[in-house]
């Protein structure tokens, strides 16, 4: 489908502005404390994963107790995963133009965005991998904005990760939407390391982000990438006016999946999309969410994806690293710029965690 011209008409009914209010916490100052305590014995002591209800109820806890939350948060990501940080570069192969209506997305070609659709070449790929190897990364994803990949796809891509291996250590991962089973059994033969797909959101609140495609199809692609034994990338975006507990649903599905990575953005509502007129979540709700979900995944790399620089800013940026996260992107993001590379190595040396060596991740 990545090569059917999309005509950049907007389709009035997707494309109306949604305003929805941020989700405000409701849980006493009292009741959180014993909600963050019974995490603590549960991940440090019994050694077990959260329940869906003690997820809400973390969900849940009001600003005040966010840096509680956030202090454990990191207690269980050193406990659990120890301090190396996994640091690794993105590149989109093909941008925009895509026929999915995710209300997110400003490659979705139904939208009036700015985005237009884009291939790179495959030299221009291989360069793009050495230079993210070159800041320490040890993972370089490449990513097209498809519903699912077609032929020609499937064989640039063969192409592309052969040409990168000739050139450079580094793992390759991918990002090309939904797959078939023998598609999934290509992209293990062609040497692909990890598989990025994203849930997106709760299987609840999806119907109201995607109506071209369901939580199901996604969930399939992702049983199958686990099934292959490539590594499963899986995250989301919150802020896109899912309550709090469904966030704390979506953090329950995703654990269930024992993803290898999930991903974790922070919606940056783009011009021309219907998500364009929501409100950025504030730095204290992205704080809350980051520690939901390191408590509901403690060994999983829960990485800063898009929409950080916006909500949590550079201050920010530190308390996350502090409060849960173990892995960044550096440099650019699909469509929007992120921080330079430089200054997010900068902050995880002097916050003294190493990036982790390739071999590990091998
Ligand atoms: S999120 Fe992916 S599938 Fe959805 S519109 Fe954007 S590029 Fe297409």
């Amino acid at each position: 489908m990545s090569d059917v011209p999309v005509a950049l008409t907007p389709n009035p009914r997707e494309a109306a502005p949604r305003r929805t209010a941020p989700p405000r916490p409701a849980l006493a100052s009292e009741e959180a404390r014993r909600a963050i305590r019974a995490a603590e014995v549960a991940l440090l002591d019994e050694r077990r994963q959260l329940t869906e209800a003690e997820l809400a109820a973390l969900a849940d806890v009001p600003d005040s107790s966010v840096p509680a939350l956030a202090a454990l948060a990191h207690e269980v990501r050193l406990e659990w995963c120890g301090d190396t940080v996994e640091v690794e570069g993105i590149l989109s192969a093909k941008t925009g133009g895509c026929p999915e209506d995710c209300h997110f997305c400003s490659q979705s070609g139904l939208f009036p965005s700015p985005v237009r659709a884009a291939w790179l070449d495959i030299p221009g790929l291989v360069e793009a991998a050495v230079q993210t190897a070159a800041t320490g990364a040890t993972e370089f994803c490449i990513v097209a904005a498809v519903r699912g990949p077609d032929a020609k796809l499937m064989a640039q891509m063969r192409e592309a990760v052969a040409a990168i291996s000739e050139a450079v250590d580094i793992n390759v991962a991918a990002s090309l939407g939904i797959l078939t089973r023998e598609q999934v059994q290509d992209l293990q033969a062609m040497g692909i390391h990890r598989y990025n797909h994203n849930l997106e959101t709760a299987r609840s609140y999806f119907p109201q982000v995607v109506t071209t495609h369901t939580w199901q199809e996604r969930w399939d692609t992702l049983r199958m990438i686990a099934d292959s034994g490539m590594e499963v990338c899986c995250g989301g975006i919150v802020g896109m006016g899912e309550s709090l507990q469904q966030r704390a649903e979506f953090a329950a599905q995703l654990a269930e999946l024992k993803p290898h990575e999930v991903p974790l953005n922070f919606l940056n509502p783009r011009p021309g999309t219907p998500f364009a007129d929501m409100e950025v979540m504030s730095s204290a709700d992205a704080l809350r969410t980051i520690g939901a979900f390191r408590l509901a995944m403690p060994r999983t790399i829960l990485r800063y994806a898009g929409g950080r620089e916006l909500t949590l800013g550079d201050p920010g940026t530190r308390d996350g690293l502090l409060g849960g996260i173990n892995a960044v992107i550096v440099g650019n993001y699909l469509t929007t710029l992120g921080r330079a590379a430089d200054s997010d190595l900068d902050l995880l040396s002097e916050l003294n965690m190493p990036i982790k060596a390739l071999s590990d991740s091998l």
